[in-house]
């Protein structure tokens, strides 16, 4: 089989050759600090190179992969409704009319759907949403959280320490007028919510990720989700909660649900359609509707995938699983003792360092204690601690992305023989 597929290291030389960074993203190029490794298979929890070399998956495709790699529902329904037609690019298909249903029916702030094929595009379509409803521009973010990669939200996301609180652009390329437009606050900080919001008279929205998993996990302190929905409404400003990781990977209602927090619109992607592209924004009638004009009016929401029939099919089928079965709640009781025992390890090794998560994410961040609250508390980690940390856990079956700032998964395969091959690579490479 490696005679066909090369190795990994004749794969990625030719990558370099060809693919900037030899990876789609530089985030994906980062696997390359484990070692060079190109995957060429994934089935269940279990994650395979080009050589037949296996891992455990924690990373877990940066979070989608819910269920496992390869469920057989899901893949079921998406190649029965490949054999039935791939692509139609007009009017609608009872299949989006069904997601949409199962959309609007789980989560609270869902009233009308719009599919698209990245939590990116989610946000982007929210975002102007949001614009054209209030004739403002300027965005309210808080920093640690990532809404993807285009200019309206690529801000403030992960500055460097001497950049903390600035509007920091996160790449080279970006409009210096999107970026002027966006106003960067800590998470966790109702006061400079309302103070963002009586000194701008121009804010179009306020986004945020429930949950800032994008740097491992700061949870929202009591009250603090209840005072941005407050505040936005006072001011007449919509709340977008950007649900691309919580959202049904925590609950199947949306964190929002969880924390009992409607916003006015909501951005999902990841979990729901269990690695196939598949994403929407979602939201109150009244703003959604600006999307329903035929493209010479109103908001234009377009996109030639968008609606794809092979994310569709997956999303009916994951969702209709996290809604009947006790997916969530299996996951998360799972993540529970993952975070114990990683905790329980770093104190019998005398390590320093805290195991942050929420449900089925966890994150082990080294040379920090305390919960994190907000970006700057995660910044001080130890990145070459984690770094080797993930290294040598790799050297023992288990595969993380080795950037210290990210989280691992946990899909409905995991279970008891997985948490045990975990710890017992984790006790191995903590205690020596
Ligand atoms: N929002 C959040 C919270 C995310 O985690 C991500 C992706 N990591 C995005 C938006 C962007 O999604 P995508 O990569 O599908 O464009």
């Amino acid at each position: 089989m490696s005679d066909e597929r090369g190795s990994s290291r004749s794969v990625v030389e030719r990558a370099r050759t060809v693919i900037p960074g030899g990876a789609q993203t530089g985030l994906r190029a980062q696997a390359y600090d484990l070692g060079e490794i190109a995957f060429s298979g994934a089935t269940g929890t279990t994650l395979e190179t080009v050589e037949g070399e296996t891992f455990t998956d924690y990373h877990l495709a940066f979070g989608p992969v819910v269920l496992g790699h390869g469920h057989p529902e899901v893949d079921d329904a998406v190649t029965e409704t490949i054999d039935e037609g791939v692509l139609y690019g007009a009017a609608t298909t009872p299949l989006e009319v069904e997601v949409a249903e199962r959309v609007v029916d789980l989560l609270p702030s869902a009233e009308r759907v719009n599919f698209c094929n990245s939590g990116t595009e989610a946000t982007y379509h929210a975002i102007r949403l949001a614009r054209a409803y209030t004739g403002n521009d300027r965005v309210i973010k808080f920093e640690g959280c990532y809404h993807g990669w285009h200019d309206y939200v690529d801000v403030g996301v992960y500055p460097p320490k001497e950049r903390i609180g600035e509007k920091h652009p996160e790449s080279a390329g970006m409009l210096p007028e999107a970026v002027e437009h966006t106003e960067v606050l800590p998470f966790n900080d109702p006061d400079a919510v309302e103070a963002a919001l009586e000194e701008f008279d121009d804010v179009a929205a306020v986004i945020c990720e429930p949950i800032p998993h994008s740097v491992g996990c700061l949870l929202p302190e009591e009250g603090f989700l209840a005072s941005l929905r407050e505040a936005t409404a006072e001011n007449g400003v919509p709340l977008i909660f950007d649900e691309v990781i919580t959202g049904f990977r925590h609950s199947a209602h949306g964190i929002q649900d969880e924390f009992g927090v409607t916003p006015d619109l909501t951005t999902l992607a990841k979990a729901m359609g269990n690695g196939y592209p598949v994403a929407a924004v979602c939201g109150r009638e009244e703003l959604m509707a600006q999307a329903g004009g035929d493209n010479t009016s109103g908001v234009v929401i377009s996109g030639t995938y968008s609606g794809h029939p092979v994310g569709l099919a997956a999303a009916r089928e994951t969702l209709r699983l996290l809604d009947e079965e006790s997916v969530v709640e299996e996951i998360s009781a799972l993540g529970e003792r993952y975070r114990e025992g990683l905790e329980g390890l770093f104190a019998e090794h005398g390590i320093e360092g805290r195991v942050v998560g929420y449900g089925s994410v966890f994150a082990p961040q080294f040379g920090v204690t305390g919960e994190p609250r907000r970006y700057e508390d995660v910044l001080r980690l130890d990145e070459a601690t984690f770094e080797e940390f993930a290294r040598r856990m790799r050297e023992r079956g288990q595969f993380f992305t080795p950037n210290p700032y990210k989280r691992q998964h946990l899909s409905w395969a995991h279970g008891e023989a997985e948490l045990e091959g975990y710890l017992a690579a984790a006790d191995e490479v903590l205690g020596s």
